[in-house]
């Protein structure tokens, strides 16, 4: 089963993707934890992504595409995998049709995570995330069980630097223009599920479950 999440920055799309990954049996392939990990590694595709990101940007398509499809292409999705940040743009979208069209298979859902502006906003001043293992918590809705520590790989937790009020604006912004046409790519093909992400991460997981059909 191949699921992707659709929604605005701070969503929840991470928070639940791990979820599912874990239900599910199937690997959660985050593009933003790749560059981040590469940017931490100093590699060429991090130099590269680090100056789109800090501006709150999209990294182009060029650079995401060809990676998310080696990606999926490994023996670890042989059944499924869960794409959370890909794709953003109508492109990335068509790329992926053809990526997947290539071994067979097919997007199976796209879950929107549905969350208002202004909502995010304050989710995202209180994100802490873990860049070793890409685990996320918030100060006040998911607090780690030591503050400031990562429940899962013991690494210190940051305020991302996109995270900034400045930047989650136009990140917003990059969201409406680029990403919100998904939903209705999605929509035409049938594998639309829309779920109220507003409401707490358990029952935003449980309103997913029952619309994947369990
Ligand atoms: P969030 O969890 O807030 O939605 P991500 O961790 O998914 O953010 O992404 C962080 C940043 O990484 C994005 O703002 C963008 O610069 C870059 N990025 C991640 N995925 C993509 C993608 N599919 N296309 C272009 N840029 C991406
Ligand atoms: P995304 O991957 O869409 O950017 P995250 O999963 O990282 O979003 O969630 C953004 C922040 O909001 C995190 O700090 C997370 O712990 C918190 N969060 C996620 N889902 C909920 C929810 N349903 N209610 C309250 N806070 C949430
Ligand atoms: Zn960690």
């Amino acid at each position: 089963m191949i699921i992707i999440m659709l929604g605005a920055p701070g969503a929840g799309k991470g928070t639940q993707a791990a979820r599912i990954a874990d239900a599910y049996h199937i690997p959660h392939i985050s593009t933003g934890d790749i560059f981040r990990a590469n940017i931490k590694g100093g590699t060429e595709l991090g130099k590269k992504a680090k100056s789109y990101m800090d501006a709150g940007k999209l990294v182009p398509d060029e650079l995401v595409c060809d990676l998310v499809a080696d990606r999926i292409a490994q023996d670890d999705c042989k059944d499924g995998c869960i794409l959370d940040g890909f794709p953003r743009t109508i492109p990335q979208a068509k790329s992926l049709d053809e990526a997947v069209a290539k071994m067979g298979t097919k997007v199976d859902f796209a879950v929107n995570v549905d969350v208002p502006d202004q909502v995010i906003i304050d989710r995202m001043s209180g994100r802490r995330a873990c860049l070793k293992c890409g685990a996320t918590y918030h100060v006040e809705y998911k607090k780690p069980k030591q503050e400031g520590i990562c429940d899962v790989c013991g690494s210190e937790l940051v305020l991302r630097d996109d995270d900034k009020p400045e930047t989650v604006k136009t990140r917003l912004d990059v969201y409406h223009e680029q990403t919100q046409p998904l939903i209705d790519f999605y929509e035409k093909k049938g594998v639309l599920l829309t779920v109220d992400g507003t409401q707490p991460m358990d029952d935003v997981f449980a309103q997913i479950r029952k619309g994947l059909g369990d």
